[in-house]
């Protein structure tokens, strides 16, 4: 069925970029023989993924669509996908993204732009724009992304899905190719929280090759038929809502609104450090992806980065190397770390006192494709999904409603680890 799907929409959709139909046919077979022989099947038996081409799958080109890697075939599968397939999921095939996941658009690739399949002529956001797109075209059950400062739930938001990006160190990111190691995190998508559940369920595991993994033995299902938030306590925050176009925040109360009805108990907080947020981020991401992408000098992968990649690619290179310099790393990448313990602090202070924060995914609705934004004007997208990354705690995000037919996301911020308050609030909602 969805072999028969993508082969329809993916010509004006382009949410895929690689297709593994042989090898998901194989996998369906021993599934089906499983079953005809009375043997016990796996958690995930029979759902079909779509994974971001920036994590590792064997003998399928990983390009994070770049050019740098156009010639790269996996040559083994990521700790995430040796999961899915041990649960008997089937891989359909790679997602489009951002160059490096570096963006919010989708249009950097080196494939071309997605469409937004619910908001046609629009970008579907990013940098996981191909993951978030296939699941609102209904081209596979569950996707993965991966959201370093929002990109899960930034293509969530327009692409009217849920987008969950778990408590940093829940997932591996063993074979996930890195944009910025200390704030990067795996996680699905789906059209319900049960597909979002039984993802979860399946990736999130100790990696004792990780130091930076946690341990966790959450049942992700455990809360799916909740229907009463009795006794828990949600925060709006109002500094949030002020940068966000006031059409966003209509529609995005509404769905607070069906959160306090289910018993929720609402406060107001506010955050003193936004201002910090983007700058923060983005000299961390610089030099941290400048660090990763020393590997790629034409040895191992056939072309030097700088020689073939994009715009902003390039922008994070150059910006990546004069800021490690030893004379400026005092003035900026401190600064920067300096800033990054003030956030986590404040919104952690904040998490000490409610369960979960609740308010818009993004502040804005997403461009027309093709239209010129600057950098700034492209970076403005992730303002408020930032602090999750920089604080290392799980969000996720889910459809509020829509504006001028254009899908709108709530993004639910919770403590680390309280990943599952987040699903609850979700499965309310659904
Ligand atoms: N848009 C942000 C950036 O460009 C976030 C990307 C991501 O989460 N991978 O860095």
């Amino acid at each position: 069925h969805f072999i028969k799907v993508i082969d329809e929409k993916n010509d004006s959709i382009n949410a895929f970029v690689e297709k593994n139909y042989e090898a998901a046919l194989k996998q369906a077979e021993k599934i089906d023989e499983k079953i005809a022989n009375g043997e016990k099947v796996g958690c995930l038996s029979g759902l079909v993924f779509g994974i971001k081409a920036n994590i590792n799958v064997e003998d399928l080109i990983v390009s994070a669509a770049s050019k740098t890697l156009e010639n790269y075939k996996g040559s083994y599968n990521a700790t995430v996908i040796e999961k899915i397939l041990e649960e008997d999921g089937i891989i359909i095939g790679l997602t489009n993204m951002d160059e490096f996941a570096a963006g919010s658009s989708t249009e950097t690739s080196m494939y071309g732009p997605t469409e937004n399949p619910a908001a046609m002529g629009r970008i579907p956001g990013g940098s996981s724009g191909g993951s978030a797109a296939a699941i609102a075209a209904e081209m596979c059950d569950i996707t993965l992304g991966s959201d370093t400062g929002g990109s899960i739930r930034n293509p969530a938001s327009h692409c009217g899905v849920i987008g969950f990006k778990p408590t940093y160190g829940l997932v591996s990111r063993q074979g996930l190719l890195d944009l910025s190691m200390s704030l990067d995190q795996i996680g699905p998508f789906a059209n319900d929280p049960s597909g979002i559940a039984l993802a979860l369920n399946t990736i999130v595991d100790y990696d004792s090759s990780e130091c930076t993994s946690l341990h966790s033995d959450i049942d992700f299902t455990s809360v799916l038929e909740e229907k009463s938030l009795e006794g828990m306590k949600i925060a709006v925050c109002n500094d949030f809502i002020e940068v966000t176009d006031d059409k966003i925040n209509k529609v995005v109360n509404k769905a607070i609104q069906k959160l306090v009805d289910a018993g929720a108990e609402l406060v107001e907080v506010s955050f003193d450090h936004l201002e910090l947020c983007l700058p923060t981020y983005y000299l961390i991401n610089y030099v941290e992806f400048f660090s990763a992408t020393r590997k790629y000098d034409g040895r191992d992968y056939g072309y030097r980065i700088e020689e073939v990649c994009g715009d902003e690619v390039l922008r994070r290179i150059k910006m990546g190397s004069l800021i490690s310099q030893k004379e400026y790393s005092g003035k900026y990448y401190k600064k920067a770390l300096q800033a990054r313990s003030l956030i986590r602090n404040e919104i952690n202070a904040m998490l000490e006192n409610v369960d979960l924060i609740v308010g818009p995914t993004v502040p804005k609705l997403p461009h027309k494709i093709g239209e010129e934004l600057t950098p700034m004007e492209m970076y403005v997208y992730d303002i408020l999904t930032v602090i999750a990354n920089l604080g290392g705690i799980p969000a996720g995000s889910i459809k509020a409603g829509e504006v001028e037919d254009i899908p709108v996301g709530l993004q639910i911020q919770a403590k680390p680890l309280d990943d599952l308050k987040i699903i609850k609030a979700m499965s309310v909602l659904s």
